[in-house]
């Protein structure tokens, strides 16, 4: 499956694809995607994606085609097409990632689940919110800056624009 902006855009949105609904809250998606930071113990919240995969004991995580996508978890190995940008690179293999451990640990997550966790990966809505969006994307270079920016955007919709905190680069959650 490809991600495509405007596709992932619309679902944090909550337009979603009729054909292919979540099954989980967005809530949900950031008890998941706490549980893949907690479970990795990563020391910083934006660790490299392929980080998380050698720390949760994913064999393989390797550059490749597969299954004519940009990007594969649907045989327990992370599988994307590589990219010089790591922002790109690291949206892939996140998502691969998010693939693997759904089947591995039972989860079943829809495309768009899937899609919600990898927001949810690129930006906690459980830590507090940055002044701007180009403090979180600075944060974390290992997404891309339209996903980070569309899951800030969530969250503070979510939070009512309501800040809790300040944020520091770096905290684990
Ligand atoms: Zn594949």
């Amino acid at each position: 499956m490809t991600l495509v902006r405007e596709y992932v855009e619309r679902a944090l949105r909550g337009e979603f694809d009729e054909s292919n609904m979540p099954r989980y809250s967005p809530s949900e998606w950031a008890r998941f995607a706490r549980e893949i930071r907690v479970r990795s113990k990563r020391p910083v919240t934006f660790p490299s994606p392929s980080h998380w995969g050698r720390a949760l004991g994913i064999d393989r995580c390797d550059t490749g085609p597969c299954c004519g996508s940009t990007a594969c978890g649907a045989h327990g190995e992370i599988v994307y097409q590589d990219d010089p940008d790591s922002r790109v690179r690291g949206q892939r293999i996140t998502f691969a990632l998010v693939q693997v451990v759904s089947d591995r640990w039972g989860w079943g997550l829809t495309l768009n689940d899937t899609l919600g966790v990898v927001a949810e990966l690129a930006w906690p809505s459980d830590i507090p919110l940055p002044l701007t969006d180009e403090e979180a994307i600075a944060a974390n270079p290992y997404a891309p800056a339209w996903l980070i920016r569309a899951q800030v955007q969530r969250v503070r919709r979510a939070r009512g624009n309501v800040n809790f905190g300040e944020f520091s680069p770096g905290q684990v959650r």
